[in-house]
């Protein structure tokens, strides 16, 4: 009873700092990384590997799968982490999936940081679909789309042979992209929504073709598009 006392009183005034595992790839991850590693605490992001040269981040950073839910509590026992935080994009169905196994079985919390939808507005023109197959058929004929999508997925508009696609991607291919009519915007877009108007302007964009992802930042081309009456194909969160 007294050493428990004595444990708390501890802790309370000489707080015990975490071992944090951020489940990471995005800003707001990233964000958390520098506010922990501030406060103190020993902090470690785990990034998926899709980008070639990440953005260097406070503390720690491994990088890859774990080699599924299993192994990532196995892990998460070895590395002595207390705290886990799931801050990965909210398209990033799989590692959200493995990271709730994963908490349960190491037997530590979890808590989850996935970035809210953004709601349509005032002076929106979207029109809501499922998933990027529907959205290459929503695409109107002759139009110029920015393509604002995870490389994952743009095969499924390489047969809209009628529409010129702007396509943006963090890294380039390192093959050509089979598009009929294409141009590519390499590197991180910018969050300022000023700077997205003028690359739609620049690029004579008629549609934008987006995930529904959330966040500050990537809502920059939503701004853009709102301010110059553009519609937007969205597409919506997976289940
Ligand atoms: P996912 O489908 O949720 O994950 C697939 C596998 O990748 C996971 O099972 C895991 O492999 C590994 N993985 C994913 N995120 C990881 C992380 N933070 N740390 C360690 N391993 C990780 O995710 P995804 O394949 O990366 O992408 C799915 C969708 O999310 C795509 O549409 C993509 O554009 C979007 N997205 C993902 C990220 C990202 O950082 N992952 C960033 C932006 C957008 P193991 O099972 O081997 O552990």
């Amino acid at each position: 009873m007294w050493r428990s006392l004595q444990w708390i009183a501890v802790e309370r005034f000489w707080p015990v700092p975490d071992k944090v595992l951020i489940l990471g790839g995005t800003r707001e991850a990233a964000q958390l990384a520098r506010n922990l590693c501030e406060k103190g605490d020993e902090v470690i992001t785990s990034l998926a590997g899709r980008t070639k040269e990440p953005a260097p981040l406070a503390g720690q950073t491994r990088i890859g799968g774990f080699g599924g839910a299993e192994k990532m509590a196995g892990w998460i026992t070895e590395n002595g982490i207390t705290r886990l935080i799931d801050a990965t994009h909210p398209f990033a169905v799989q590692i959200s999936h493995n990271a709730r196994i994963a908490a349960r079985l190491a037997d530590i919390p979890l808590e989850i940081r996935t970035r809210k939808p953004w709601q349509i507005q005032d002076g929106d023109n979207w029109q809501s679909v499922s998933g990027p197959v529907e959205a290459a058929n929503a695409i109107p004929t002759k139009s110029r789309v920015l393509l604002a999508l995870g490389s994952q997925h743009l095969s499924a508009f390489y047969h809209r042979d009628d529409v010129h696609f702007t396509v943006r991607m963090v890294d380039p291919p390192e093959q050509p992209l089979p598009f009929h009519s294409h141009t590519i915007l390499a590197g991180k877009p910018s969050s300022h929504w000023r700077d997205e108007m003028q690359l739609l302007k620049d690029q004579n964009i008629t549609h934008i073709v987006c995930r529904n992802s959330g966040g500050a930042g990537a809502n920059a081309k939503i701004r853009a598009a709102r301010e110059l009456g553009l519609p937007v194909i969205m597409i919506g969160r997976p289940e």
